[in-house]
């Protein structure tokens, strides 16, 4: 409110040569009243559901693009609004101090959109409790720019410069981050992300460490605070409580405190345990994530999810802690290891397949020259996973439903992993199995169409992926899958894919599974 959305808006509009809207006033010319009046009128609610309709349908008509909005200040304060809007645009909220949003608004003569909302009693309170009512929405863009104090040009130059980073949204109220994919813009962007912290710790492993570390390195030391690195012995039988403990031992001996930062650097081992040692660290502090590897990037960057495994329980201690930012730079795919690379990518299949035809017909049309990790096509791929994922835990961040989709596969491919004692398969490579798994369940149960299973083997197979199942490997999983983690009682909720981009879960029956998990061979 009265953070100067249309006059900025103005500008970013010129200078893209976009079309300029500002709602209110649309709203104002379709219904030939003023806002204040239609306020008064329909009631908070009924004003919002005018705005609502206005919204989508300037939105629905292709003709109107390129298009930069000003929005009101309540217009997407409903959250599965925001979110659908979050992933069709590049939101940017605009803030300022509440003294001064007062005397903007009043200053504004005619303004009538904010009047309605800051009358009855002091306007200046009224701001401060809209603002804090309104926070964690507005903290869900894709970025805040503030004004007080600065010229026109100066925040529409920051609004560009976020439209042109056009990073993947990841919304979690207060928590909220977001991803930047691409190559080449790590360093510039991981100082925006860390800001002023009273310390950093770079978390590595002896393998990412030498080979990618120099460019953290050279962050932290422009900081001119203290700075500390722990290198972790590499590999998933290292991701435990005593790296955690060496992780700890690094922050103590640096006296980090609560304005620390920490910096995963390395795959989804490295920054799942640099999460989880953020989350504990004197009960929270702030963690960026680089991911170095496909599987990390597409997977583990997003949501939040943070863990170390105990014993043979894999991710048992961990925590929901969700990073200030991730960097994706694709340029450091190029030295992970061919079977680990191509393993990740039924990871991406799998995310085609829950929520981005798009990408599914671009693994298919392109599949070679994704194995060879053309960088523009690695981009993209990596880009239109996050995407999906970003907005299935936007939507659940705690996994409470729409998030399980997200399991499409790993039920029977978990069961594959640990029944291989983690050694004769990936994870990735577990997955595609699992999949095919899934999708042949799917066709026994009426719930996927046999053109599917048969379109995603073959996407499978030309991305050099495992697709045939043994008979004897799944009658050793199935013996797993009552430990499953989806298990309640004697169901599992299983995913099952209907087309590319539609999914659904179903309980299915313990016993069932069990007896009819082995017949999915061939
Ligand atoms: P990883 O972290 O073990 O890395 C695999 C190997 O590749 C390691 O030896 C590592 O040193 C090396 N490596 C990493 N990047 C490299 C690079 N650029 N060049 C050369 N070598 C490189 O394995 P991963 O597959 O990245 O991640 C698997 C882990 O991710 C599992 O522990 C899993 O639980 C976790 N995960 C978490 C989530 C989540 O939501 N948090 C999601 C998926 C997976």
């Amino acid at each position: 409110m009265a953070t100067g959305k249309s006059t900025v808006g103005r500008v970013v509009a010129e200078r893209l040569s976009a079309q300029f809207v500002d709602l209110d006033a649309l709203i104002e010319r379709a219904v030939g009243t003023s806002v204040t009046t239609l306020f008064s009128e329909r009631g908070e609610a009924g004003f919002r559901a005018l705005e609502a309709e206005q919204l989508d349908e300037l939105l629905r008509t292709e003709g109107n693009y390129p298009l930069v909005v000003s929005l009101g200040g309540g217009s997407l304060v409903d959250r599965t609004r925001r979110i659908e809007k979050l992933f069709r645009a590049v939101i940017v909220t605009l803030t300022a101090a509440p003294e001064e949003i007062v005397r903007r608004a009043f200053a504004q003569e005619g303004s009538g959109a904010v009047r309605p909302l800051l009358a009855g009693g002091d306007p200046e309170e009224r701001v401060r409790f809209l603002l804090e009512q309104r926070a964690a929405g507005y903290a869900e863009s894709h970025g805040q720019v503030a004004t007080d104090g600065r010229s026109i040009e100066e925040i529409a130059g920051d609004v560009l410069s976020i439209i042109e980073r056009d990073p993947v949204p990841v919304a979690a109220g207060l928590a909220s981050y977001s991803v930047d994919i691409g190559s080449d813009l790590a360093e510039r962007r991981l100082s925006r992300i860390l800001g002023n912290p009273s310390g950093t710790l770079l978390v590595t492993d002896e393998n990412v460490g030498v080979l990618h570390g120099d460019a953290v390195r050279r962050v932290q030391r422009k900081l001119g605070v203290p700075a500390a690195e722990v290198t972790l012995s590499p590999g998933e039988e290292h991701k435990n409580l005593a790296g955690l403990e060496r992780i700890f031992e690094t922050a103590f001996a640096q006296g980090l405190d609560r304005q620390a930062t920490f910096i995963g650097l390395g795959g989804g081992v490295v920054t799942d345990m640099t999460g989880f040692a953020a989350a504990t660290w004197v009960r929270g502090v702030r963690w960026v994530g680089l991911p170095t590897t496909l599987l990390s990037m597409v997977d583990a960057s997003v949501g939040g999810k943070t863990a170390v495994d105990f014993k043979t329980a894999k991710n048992s201690v961990g925590a929901f802690w969700q990073p200030s930012g991730v960097i994706c730079d694709v340029a450091r795919l190029e030295t992970e290891g061919d079977r680990a690379f191509v393993g990740a990518l039924s990871e991406v299949v799998k995310t085609a397949l829950i929520g981005d035809p798009e990408l599914f017909g671009l693994l298919e049309e392109r599949a070679d020259a994704i194995v060879t990790r053309d960088r523009a096509l690695v981009t993209e791929i990596v880009e239109r996973s996050v995407r999906v994922k970003a907005r299935v835990v936007s939507l659940d961040e705690r996994e409470s439903g729409l998030r399980a989709t997200l399991n499409l596969g790993h039920t029977i491919g978990h069961a594959l992993e640990s029944s291989g004692g983690y050694t004769s398969l990936t994870h990735g490579e577990a997955v595609s199995l699992g999949l095919v798994a899934a999708l042949r369940l799917g066709e026994k149960l009426g719930e996927t169409p046999p053109a599917l299973t048969a379109r995603t083997l073959r996407l499978l197979e030309r991305l050099g992926l495992p697709f045939r199942l043994e008979r004897s490997a799944l009658a050793d999983a199935t013996r797993l899958l009552g430990h499953d983690k989806k298990r309640a009682g004697g169901s599992i909720r299983f995913v099952f894919a209907q087309g590319i981009g539609d999914v659904r879960t179903r309980q299915v029956g313990l016993e069932d599974l069990v007896q009819w998990t082995p017949d999915l061979a061939g």
